[in-house]
């Protein structure tokens, strides 16, 4: 008799990625063939490309009942788009891939054999990097460094969303809900076994990077603000080393006023102290209001993405995750 073979859902979130979708899913169906003794289905999340990829999502899905799609009303970020694809996945493991072939479909084979030998969590680490800027890398490097060192938790250095997890690492993220995502960082948040899988990441297989700066400085904001407190409380450390300057300086020239025979000019001294004062109020003004915006927005409890359409996934309908 059969044994009921697992289940292994892969999430690619998509985004303009029409030249890589080919490419991907031939990789992809290789690998399910070798892979056979696992159930695997391939999810595409179409985060509101402007470009051909749904089409050919849809083409796709139409010739394999295993290619399942969710089509977003508008494009909602990459960090939504991989949450929407964990909301749907129903497998006892759950690979999150990038659809432009910078992680290698052929590593959630290992990645597999290692989650059967008792680990939750299997990232991909990232032994060296092709084709990618000097910026990006040095970044990726300092800014893993400087998160984990600011966040509560450890979140592995040069890793991305590549990744495999059980199904209760997938349940146990699956209920936060927060708005301002950082995956990297939720998901070891929830704990349980992980394990690095070092890999070669390639370059990207066509097209053009979909985190240009300003969405690459916003996803770290995210990452600082969302994940740690650290920023209030450096405000406070703040306040507190410039109370004691202040009451030290003030000693000082109290000192030199009374009992020798220099004194400072009194206007050089109060414009300095306003304009120093000045800034720093603003700063720390900043990081609350960057606190004060992150609650405000978490408080209006809005879905983190909306489905236009979905193809073969039955039973679930569009937007009744958000629960
Ligand atoms: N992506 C997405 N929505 C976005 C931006 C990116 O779904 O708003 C997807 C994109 O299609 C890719 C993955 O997220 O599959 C990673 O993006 P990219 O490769 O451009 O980032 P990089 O590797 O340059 O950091
Ligand atoms: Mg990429």
């Amino acid at each position: 008799m059969l044994s009921k073979k697992e289940k292994l859902d892969v999430v690619v979130p998509v985004y303009n990625e029409e030249e890589c979708l080919d490419e991907l899913v031939r990789r992809l169906i290789l690998v399910k063939e070798k892979m056979n003794e696992v159930d695997m289905n391939l999810l595409f999340v179409n985060d509101g490309s402007r470009d051909g990829s749904i089409l050919k999502l849809c083409s796709y899905a139409e010739k394999y009942s295993y290619i399942k799609v969710i089509s977003f009303s508008r494009n909602f970020g990459h960090q939504a788009a991989v949450t929407a694809g964990l909301d749907q996945a129903t497998g006892d493991y759950v690979a999150i891939i990038d659809a432009d072939l910078q992680d290698p479909p052929e590593l959630i084979e290992p990645m597999y054999t290692k989650a059967k030998e008792g680990f939750d969590i299997v990232y991909g680490k990232r032994s060296s990097r092709k084709g990618e800027t000097l910026f990006k890398k040095l970044s990726a490097r300092y800014f893993y460094k400087f998160i984990s060192t600011m966040c509560d938790v450890e979140i592995p250095e040069d890793t991305g969303d590549f990744r495999l997890i059980s199904r209760r690492v997938l349940t146990a993220v699956r209920a936060m809900r927060e708005k301002h995502r950082f995956l990297r960082g939720m998901i070891p948040w929830v704990g349980f076994k992980s394990i690095p899988l070092y890999y070669h990441r390639d370059e990207r297989h066509a097209g053009e990077t979909k985190y240009p700066l300003r969405k690459m400085i916003r996803f770290a904001l995210d990452a600082i603000f969302s994940f740690s407190n650290t920023p209030l409380r450096l405000a406070t450390y703040l306040g507190l080393v410039i109370v004691v300057l202040g009451i030290l300086g003030g000693a000082f020239l109290m000192y030199l006023r009374f009992f020798t025979s220099y004194y400072v000019s009194g206007i050089t001294a109060a414009i300095l102290t306003i304009v120093i004062m000045g800034g720093v109020q603003v700063v720390m003004l900043g990081i609350i209001g960057e606190y004060i915006g992150r609650i405000f927005e978490e408080s209006k409890r809005r879905q983190l993405y909306i489905i236009e359409e979905t193809k073969n996934l039955q039973g679930r309908e569009a937007n009744d995750i958000e629960k």
